[in-house]
């Protein structure tokens, strides 16, 4: 089959902000042949290249008129090996990450149920890491397939040359726009022990008066807390966490707390320290204020809400007058999650 190459494509339905953009060039990849074919095309081939998966971690502030949007609709789910020591899934790479999730636990594989209901396509889950509620995606990442944007080679990455970090990897630096991941493999150790010293997860648990969870009960926890606390992009555009928590060393961590002494830090095993963004953010007075049709949400500050029509410029704005806040008042400027386009 050849490509479907589409032109002024609408990118509203295709980023969870609900932002208004378009894309001059966009053609959707359903296998790794596929994307070659989008290399060796005499006139995209040569194009610089966005790749997009489920638009739920970038912002839209212009129309997309020089790259040519691929987006990435890649399916198939299976395994690979299935021992007493670890099961091995591959993935393609436009599956979306949430129902495989629900995939691996129905087959009895459990080790991803902290990581349930994060929006998106697991092509995109090594490009920041994804992690929630105490595990991240390298905790289970074992090798990711590439197709190159220039020569149309194919590769393995083992997922110890991604790089991966703190929703960080290669993939946003060195390979951004230049590898378009097809799909990726995931090992879930045997036996199945649970993530739930997360203090949220901790406390749902004990709610629920269960002692010794099941990995079903721990992605009950995960759905019900998410679902309290995060905004449905459906109902209320957004891209999740709109800022990382700084690390810093010890040092700074101190100075902070010497005038902040409320300040939300957790230690990291590399003697570093996790500020909690969403205290900071508050302690600013950003918790549901408004700024144009950008907001910053009730309920959790660390998310940027479109009110309803914003531009993506309106949620920049808001991005910046809050990163000049939090600058002002802790000396440290927040670093935006999502891809800024
Ligand atoms: C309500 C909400 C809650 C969220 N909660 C979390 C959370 O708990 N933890 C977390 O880590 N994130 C969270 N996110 C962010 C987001 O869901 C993840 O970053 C997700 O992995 C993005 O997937 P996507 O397919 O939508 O990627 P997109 O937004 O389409 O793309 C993101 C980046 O990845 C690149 N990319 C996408 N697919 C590929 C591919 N196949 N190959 C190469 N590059 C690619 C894009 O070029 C872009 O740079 C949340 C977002 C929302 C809206």
């Amino acid at each position: 089959m050849s490509l479907e190459l589409e032109t002024d494509v609408p990118l509203r339905a295709f980023n969870t902000f609900g932002i208004e953009a378009t894309a001059r060039r966009l053609v959707r990849v359903r296998s790794a042949r596929d994307v070659r074919l989008v290399v060796d095309h005499p006139e995209w081939g040569r194009s610089p290249k966005f790749i997009l998966g489920g638009g739920s971690n970038v912002l839209f502030t212009r129309d997309i008129d020089d790259a040519v949007v691929v987006k990435t609709e890649i399916r198939g789910l299976r395994v690979l090996e299935d021992d007493a020591r670890s099961t091995l899934i591959e993935v393609g790479a436009g599956e979306p990450w949430h129902d495989v999730v629900i995939w691996a636990l129905e087959q009895g594989f459990a080790g991803l149920e902290n990581l349930a209901l994060i929006p998106g396509t697991a092509g995109a889950a090594p490009v920041q890491n994804i992690g929630a509620y105490g595990l991240e995606l390298s905790d289970r990442l074992e090798s990711v397939d590439v197709v190159d944007l220039v020569t149309g080679r194919s590769a393995t990455l083992p997922a110890a040359h991604c790089r991966l970090g703190y929703r960080d990897s290669i993939f946003k630096r060195e390979l951004a726009g230049k590898s378009v991941i097809t799909a990726i493999r995931l090992r879930l150790p045997k036996p199945w022990a649970p993530v739930a010293g997360y203090a949220d997860v901790a406390r749902w648990l004990q709610r629920e008066q269960i002692s010794d969870p099941s990995p079903h009960d721990v992605f009950k926890a995960v759905c019900a807390i998410r679902t309290s606390k995060l905004p449905d992009p459906a109902q209320l555009g957004n891209a999740g966490s709109f800022f990382k928590n700084p690390v810093v060393n010890r040092t700074i961590r101190n100075e902070i707390l010497e005038e902040h002494p409320d300040i939300v830090s957790y230690p990291l095993d590399d003697g570093t320290y996790k500020l909690a963004a969403a205290w900071m953010i508050a302690a600013c007075g950003w918790k549901g204020q408004t700024l144009g049709r950008a907001g910053v949400h009730e309920q959790q500050p660390l998310v940027l809400v479109n009110r309803g029509g914003a531009t993506g410029a309106n949620v920049l704005e808001l991005a910046r007058a809050v990163q000049d806040s939090v600058e002002q008042k802790f000396g440290l400027r927040l670093e935006p999650e999502p891809v800024i386009l």
